[in-house]
């Protein structure tokens, strides 16, 4: 049985991440500061007896004997990061330095749940990982996408300087059950809102492109990435490379919710990608094969029966 920590764990990728260790058999502490996380994602693990919760930030250390840690605490989506830009990058960058440190210190094993956003705007599709991206330093999605930048780079300067174990992976968009209703990224918004009956904001024409992993094909990849050999460390791509535009993400819900819902249009934010869309030969080659299994219709579907039941019960 392994002690493994993993930030962000009341969150939405980290409660998977979270429930999917626990049934392997290990011991998980789940450290959150409940920035955009929330009780209810791991309620039903609460009283699984190898598990533990902790109220803590990671812009401060930490300390614990484990032998693993997943670092996944960061707000993802645009609104929330961009709600204290400076509390992100110091998120992504203090986060990291202390839980590097602590995996130095320990001799643990770390993983970083980097991003897709490190690519920026990408000038080349789709994105391998030896591309260097097109990122804008000082606008609005700079927090993220910087702070994320300079944590591979953390994270590369302690495996080279202190022999740390470490392990890189890119995430790209990933969507399912516990993705935050007000956290305004396309999936959750679009399903919120046909659920609603309220119009569809589609921003910009629509015809901006991204490629929607489930959050089970994320999962079974970042464990399995945890358990290659050391040598390897990435960074390795995560990702769904079906590409959908958002006029056409928008047309699969209304169909699938059956709603009434209308399309309306609202101006492209500042920086929005045109296109993204991971190369994943690196995964496919180093991780036994994986690639994702579940499409866009059979994951959306799960996905409204997750939101329909939150609106329903309130919240
Ligand atoms: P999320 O917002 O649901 O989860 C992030 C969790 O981290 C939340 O529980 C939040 O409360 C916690 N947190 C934030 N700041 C913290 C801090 N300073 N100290 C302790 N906890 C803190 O988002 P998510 O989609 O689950 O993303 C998890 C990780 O995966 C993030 O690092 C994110 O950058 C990365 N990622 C996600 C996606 C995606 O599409 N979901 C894509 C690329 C990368
Ligand atoms: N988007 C949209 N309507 C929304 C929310 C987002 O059209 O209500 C668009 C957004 O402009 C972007 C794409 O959907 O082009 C994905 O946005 P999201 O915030 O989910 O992720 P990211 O931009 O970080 O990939």
């Amino acid at each position: 049985m392994k002690r493994i920590l993993v930030t962000g764990g009341a969150g939405f990728l980290g409660s998977h991440l979270c429930e999917r260790l626990l049934n392997e058999g290990n011991e998980v502490i789940c450290l959150d500061n409940y920035f955009t996380g929330a009780k209810r994602n791991i309620e039903h693990l609460m009283d699984h007896h190898y598990f533990e919760l902790v109220r803590h930030d990671i812009t401060n250390p930490f300390m614990a004997e484990v032998d693993e840690i997943y670092n996944f605490a960061c707000p993802a989506s645009p609104v929330h990061y961009q709600y204290n830009p400076i509390k992100t990058t110091k998120t992504s960058v203090m986060g990291a330095i202390n839980m590097l440190g602590l995996a130095k210190r320990v001799k643990a094993k770390i993983l970083q749940a980097s991003t897709s956003e490190v690519y920026g705007d990408p000038t080349i599709h789709p994105q391998p990982e030896h591309y260097w991206g097109n990122v804008n330093p000082i606008g609005l999605r700079s927090c993220y996408d910087e702070g994320k930048r300079c944590a591979e780079t953390l994270f590369m300067d302690y495996h080279k300087e202190n022999k740390v174990k470490i392990k890189i992976i890119r995430i790209f968009n990933t969507y399912g059950p516990r993705m935050h209703p007000q956290d305004g990224r396309v999936v959750s918004n679009f399903i919120v809102q046909a659920l609603r009956g309220e119009d569809i904001t589609v921003f910009g024409d629509g015809k901006q492109t991204r490629s929607f992993q489930y959050v089970d094909d994320l999962i079974e990849g970042t464990v399995r990435m945890m358990h290659t050999r050391d040598s390897f460390i990435g960074p390795v791509n995560m990702g769904n490379p079906t590409e959908f535009t958002m006029l056409q993400l928008a047309n699969e819900v209304i169909d699938l919710t059956g709603s009434k819902s209308k399309i309306t249009y609202l101006p492209l934010p500042e920086d929005d990608p045109m296109q993204r869309q991971p190369d994943i030969s690196l995964a496919k080659q180093e991780l036994g094969g994986w690639e994702p299994k579940v499409n866009l219709r059979a994951g959306l579907k799960h996905t409204i029966t997750y939101f329909d039941e939150l609106l329903s019960s309130g919240l």
